[in-house]
């Protein structure tokens, strides 16, 4: 930080001045700003509003006041402090998780703190805000659309939007919506930022639980009832009832007055299945919070939770951020899952995060799954967390049968993806009137566009990557940076017309394939693609649980905690496409996703049937998943893993150098690989083309520190670049514990 942005001169009050540090939410730390004697004394975790290079920031009091806080900035040159806002205070717990987040990550204080200050909205006052909702007075309209229906199926969570955002959500004209409120379909209602949520009701009990579940309820509620931190891991089959045995500690947090309780899943599971069971359970909507949540609500909530009305949250990684006042519980679901992991900004881990948070608040904290990552199977191992077993399906479903389908033996016909056995088990679902999901994780039409003449590929301008052709849209799309062109007519390269030719399947591609051998089925494709917002994925889930589509064809998109009772049959197409990439997380993560997908399948009373096509049958993810032997893969990728010192039994931090010069990039590389910490038990590799080496334009470079268990990495990463030139062209950023590696 420039000590000359403050260097205007105020006349300020006699006597000494009263410093007080603040973070504002500019990329920086601790500021000093002085404090008017006419405000109320100065506490930490107050929001104020300061002058910072000419703008106006948000930021909080970090720590007490002093008058001699020890910075540059002399006291005639201190600005001050402009506005308070009469919010409460952010609690000591939130801003001890800010600054731990923030030296973890490596991350500025601010960038931190601008993750709790989402909303400027929030902090003022401000008049209520006018939206539409849909409310069990609304009637449905005398004549239905499809896009109607879709405006209705994105109101029915209940939330109040704007018309603009409701019609943004439903993906339909504004028109639409007004006529919806014009025949009273929907409401006109207004929110303001102090209507109450409704408060959930703990004197309703839940299912009968069996014995197992009963002994992991019992012991999570316990430990609710004691207080204090407590990490458990909730390691229980897909269909288990996970989900039930975490709402008994979210009734028994709930007990205590004025209690709140968070629950994170990853963004795109939070489904309308887990609102309706959570209404069901409390008789309320809890409180949500993502990206797709529109501002007046966000307004309302991040209020409510401040003042601790608001006592049940589910949310996205982000609503770990959230200014709650008394947190009594967390539940991280699918706390495998990778979307936990924010890859821009500040790079943390949603599940380790709320961790910490769960330390700082004092309270228990579960993590669920059926697939636990390595990292929490490694700690409930040591005895770190306390582990909690489901290994029964709930009533009479039971786990799916797992067969691999050999494709060098059984493979498909030309220009078909699906093997004649796979087809048969379609075949014999929709003679049955059972759903069949196809899985795929591969958006678009073709992964790569080729010239038949020529042998020119596709590829993007900006990037190291192929452009892929999405043909329901006529375009070729990169799916790093977003360019697009339309799907040319003759080959760019040679002018050839009629010489492009698609290569390898995606989902639109099978969708055509599946069309044309099923004429008969109703078919849905569910991907990033066609499901904008978690409100058209709603859309489709409930389409598929009322059994209006026979076969459902996704991404990793539908691996993500649905249940459809119907959905007898999983195929996933390529079981082998996760494992090529050859990271070393690849066979846990493959395992992991292909474990999911195949979780879809007998869910009730109705067995199920998964087929995984390979050509490695005998790889031991392959082998795993067929012989339901996951804890047995697990335990071998940790022994491997143990060896060389890679997470969780070693630490890792990735650094990403990139810039539009290549030359830069490669002698801050260089620079940096000179000066470079080695020892026993620290090593360097790199630099090395990053797995993207240009992204948007901008060349990347990557190098990778290796450290054993127990050393300082932070440390090591700050005294290293402190000893190194660092070109300002290039931009180094920081990734500890990589996702990937
Ligand atoms: P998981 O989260 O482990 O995949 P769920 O909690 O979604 O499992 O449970 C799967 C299904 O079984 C759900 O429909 C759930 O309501 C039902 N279920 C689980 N446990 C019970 C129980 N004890 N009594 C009645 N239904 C249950
Ligand atoms: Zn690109």
């Amino acid at each position: 930080f420039d000590d000359r942005e403050q260097s205007q001169t105020e006349t300020g009050p006699k006597g000494t001045v009263l410093r007080v540090p603040v973070v504002t939410t500019a990329p920086l730390g601790v500021l000093d700003y002085r404090w008017d004697n006419e405000m109320p004394p100065p506490e930490p975790g107050l929001i104020v509003e300061v002058p910072l290079g000419g703008r106006k920031v948000r930021g909080v009091i970090w720590h007490k006041a002093s008058d001699q806080s020890g910075k540059k900035v002399s006291d005639a040159k201190l600005k001050s402090i402009e506005k308070l806002y009469d919010v409460p205070p952010l609690s000591e717990e939130l801003l001890k998780l800010v600054a731990w987040v923030a030296a973890y990550t490596l991350s500025p204080l601010g960038s931190v703190l601008k993750m709790c200050l989402p909303v400027q909205a929030a902090l003022e006052e401000g008049p209520s805000q006018t939206g539409v909702c849909w409310t069990a007075d609304c009637a449905p309209p005398a004549r239905m659309t499809h896009a109607r229906q879709a405006v209705l199926d994105a109101a029915a969570d209940g939330r109040v939007r704007t018309v603009p955002e409701l019609a943004k959500t439903a993906s339909v004209s504004d028109a639409v919506v007004r006529g919806l409120m014009k025949c009273r379909a929907l409401q006109t209602t207004t929110i303001a930022a102090d209507s109450p949520y409704g408060q959930p009701d703990i004197s309703r009990h839940g299912p009968e639980l069996s014995q197992e579940q009963t002994i992991a309820a019992e012991a999570i509620k316990n430990a609710v009832f004691t207080g204090g931190f407590a990490p458990f891991l909730l390691d229980g089959i897909t269909g288990s009832g996970k989900t039930e045995v975490y709402f008994e500690g979210l009734a028994e947090a709930l007990k205590t007055g004025g209690a709140q309780v968070l629950v994170l899943v990853p963004e795109i599971a939070l489904t309308s299945q887990w609102l309706d069971r959570f209404h069901h359970r409390f008789g309320v909507r809890p409180v949500v919070w993502h990206s797709d949540v529109g501002q007046a609500e966000r307004r309302r909530a991040w209020r409510q939770i401040a003042t601790g009305e608001a006592r049940v949250v589910v949310g996205a990684r982000s609503a770990l951020f959230l200014p709650f006042r008394h947190l009594a519980f967390i539940t991280v679901d699918e706390e495998h899952d990778p979307s936990y992991k924010q890859e821009e900004g500040v790079l943390y881990h949603g599940r380790d995060m709320a961790v910490v948070r769960a330390k700082y608040a004092e309270c228990p904290i579960v993590l669920a799954s059926a697939t636990p990552s390595m990292e929490s199977l490694v700690n409930a191992n040591s005895g770190r967390y306390v582990c909690l077993k489901l290994r029964e399906r709930h009533g009479q479903a039971v786990l799916p049968d797992i067969h691999t389908i050999d494709m060098r033996k059984h493979p498909p016909a030309a220009g078909s993806w699906l093997s004649p056995k796979l087809k048969e088990a379609i075949d014999k679902r929709l003679f049955r009137h059972e759903q069949t999901m196809l899985f795929l994780n591969r958006r678009g039409y073709a992964p790569l566009t080729l010239c038949r003449t020529c042998g020119h590929r596709i590829e993007c301008p900006n990037c190291s990557a192929w452009l892929v052709e999405h043909r329901f849209k006529h375009k070729l799309e990169c799916h790093h940076c977003g360019h697009e062109i339309p799907v040319p007519e003759a080959c760019p390269q040679c002018d050839t017309a009629d010489s492009l030719v698609a290569c390898g399947p995606g989902v639109e591609r099978l969708f055509e394939e599946v069309n044309r051998d099923f004429p008969s089925a109703r078919i849905g494709v569910m991907t990033s693609d066609t499901m904008e917002s978690p409100t058209e994925t709603a859309t489709m889930v409930h389409q598929i649980a009322e059994g209006r589509l026979d076969i459902i064809i996704g991404t990793q998109i539908v691996t993500k905690g649905y249940h459809f009772p119907n959905l007898t049959l999983v195929g996933v197409i390529d079981a082998d496409l996760g494992l090529r990439g050859g990271d070393l997380r690849a066979g846990e993560r493959t395992y992991q996703q292909l474990e999911q997908v195949a979780g879809r399948a007998g869910r009730a009373d109705k067995p199920g049937e998964v087929l995984l096509q390979s050509y490695e049958p005998d790889h031991p993810v392959i082998t795993a998943l067929a012989n339901n032997d996951g804890e047995h893969l697990m335990r071998l990728e940790g022994e491997a893993r143990e060896k060389l010192h890679m997470p969780p039994f070693g630490r890792l931090a990735a650094l990403i150098l990139s810039g539009p010069n290549q030359r830069t990039v490669m002698e801050q590389g260089r620079l940096l690989a000179v000066s470079a910490p080695a020892s026993g038990s620290v090593q360097v590799y790199g630099p090395a083309p990053a797995p993207m080496a240009r992204v948007r334009g901008n060349f990347r470079m990557r190098m990778l520190l290796h450290a054993h268990k127990g050393e300082p990495v932070q440390v090591i990463i700050r005294d290293w670049f402190g000893r190194t030139k660092m070109l300002p062209e290039v931009k180094v950023k920081v990734d500890i514990d990589p996702y990937s590696f």
